[in-house]
């Protein structure tokens, strides 16, 4: 029988009494997750107890003040990895790999955006060759947050070139460590260098490492990109928090630099926020019952625009104070810190949230066409085989 609310407080409760949260930090996630307190919902043994995903918060309000994850460095490994690995991976990779990642003891990053294959993924060119064992890896990935940090990633490449994009894919798992990956920083619009350009040459992997079935990797990378958007978009936020708690905070404490235009301007943006957040409390619910739809992608659409606007507001609303820049020096960032950096960084910072994850006009597509019902692109290249298709 499934767990309920008091079952999982009980658990939480016995978990503390046995562990000191002041102890060992790793030890003490280490042995959360064993105690399948991690992710209630994932199967017993694998951090969970196979209860529903809403009991998580039950667990998180137990365990509040206790060690906890990093997210900032997690994400990719938490929101992407870690459901995909699940659902596709074999019983083995799912003991090797799920543990390490929640604890964050291994961190994860995604190469799947390429130079030429970014909203249009299914072109992408970095191929894997077969021999004996083992993978031949050779391509160029690009964007690649947190590369400079990670263990391991996911990574789509092409396996077959006779037949059309879509269907000449395979998922796998990268060793970063492997020779042949190369990892460049690349400068962004903030001044630091959070993603990287990844060159594969000649990368040699196990065919352990692959997830899901030779030339299914499109289907096994669909299930990582709508659980991205959620990952991006669908963060629990409190009542007028995250940014608009900080806009409103600027609002509180600067009356001299009010007019009424920035207040009408505040309070539209303050309700759009409430309703942003109670549309991902709905979503996180609606996930309880199965995988994320196309309502992550209305989800992450609508974060983006939404912090797009409040980042913009804040530097409008500080006046000349809002032009100043806290730190142009070129340096390799483990996070995304929207909450301890200045207006300026998140200003500049949530530009990326509009392309990170997909694109607002390819969410947009997304919605038109499976929500929305609406007649889709014409796709010309559907039946084309990837090798004839132009470049
Ligand atoms: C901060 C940041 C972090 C990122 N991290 C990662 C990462 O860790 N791993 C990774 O793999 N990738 C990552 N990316 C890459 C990101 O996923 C891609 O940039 C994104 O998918 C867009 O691809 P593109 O840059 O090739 O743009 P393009 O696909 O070339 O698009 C250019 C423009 O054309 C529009 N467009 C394209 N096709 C259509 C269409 N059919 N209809 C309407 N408009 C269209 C796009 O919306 C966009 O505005 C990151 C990007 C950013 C900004």
């Amino acid at each position: 029988m499934a767990l309920d609310e008091k079952a999982v407080r009980e658990r939480a409760a016995a978990f503390l009494a046995g562990h000191d949260p002041a102890g060992d930090r790793l030890e003490f996630l280490r042995a959360r997750f064993d105690a399948g307190l991690a992710w209630v919902h994932f199967p017993e043994g694998l951090g969970g107890l196979g209860a529903a995903r809403e009991l998580q918060n039950v667990v998180e309000r137990e365990l509040e003040g206790t060690p906890q994850l990093d997210l900032g460095v997690q994400t990719i490994g938490l929101g992407m990895a870690a459901p995909t690995i699940l659902t596709f991976g074999t019983d083995e990779q799912r003991k090797r790999f799920l543990r390490p990642l929640w604890t964050g003891e291994e961190i994860w990053c995604q190469l799947f955006s390429e130079p030429g294959a970014g909203s249009d993924l299914a072109t992408l060119g970095t191929r894997a060759v077969r021999d004996g064992d083992e993978w031949v890896v050779d391509g160029q990935k690009v964007w690649t947050s947190g590369a400079h940090h990670s263990r391991w990633a996911i990574l789509v490449a092409r396996t077959d070139a006779d037949v059309p994009k879509h269907r000449g894919l395979t998922y796998f798992v990268c060793d970063m460590h492997a020779p042949g990956v190369e990892v460049r920083p690349l400068r962004q619009i903030t001044g630091e260098a959070e993603f990287n350009e990844v060159f594969l040459t000649g990368v040699r992997l196990g065919d352990d490492l692959r997830l899901g079935e030779v030339g299914d990797g499109w289907r096994v990378a669909q299930t990582t990109l709508m659980n991205e958007r959620v990952a991006i978009g669908g963060a629990p936020v409190r009542r007028g928090g995250g940014v608009v708690g900080l806009v409103t905070e600027t609002w509180r404490s600067r009356p001299e630099l009010r007019t009424h235009d920035l207040h009408q301007r505040l309070l539209r943006l303050w309700v759009e926020a409430e309703v942003t957040r109670l549309a991902g409390t709905r979503l996180r619910e609606q996930l309880s019952a199965g995988q994320p739809g196309p309502e992550g992608s209305g989800m992450k659409l609508a974060f983006a625009d939404l912090n797009q606007a409040l980042s913009g507001l804040d530097v409008e609303l500080r006046g000349e104070d809002g032009l100043v820049y806290d730190d142009w020096t070129f340096r390799r960032s483990d996070t995304v810190d929207f909450f301890g950096r200045g207006p300026g960084y998140r200003y500049l910072r949530a530009k990326g949230n509009s392309i990170e994850g997909g694109t607002s006009e390819i969410l947009r597509n997304i919605i038109a066409e499976r929500v929305l019902g609406l007649p889709s692109e014409p796709r010309v290249d559907k039946d084309v085989p990837w090798k004839d298709l132009p470049r």
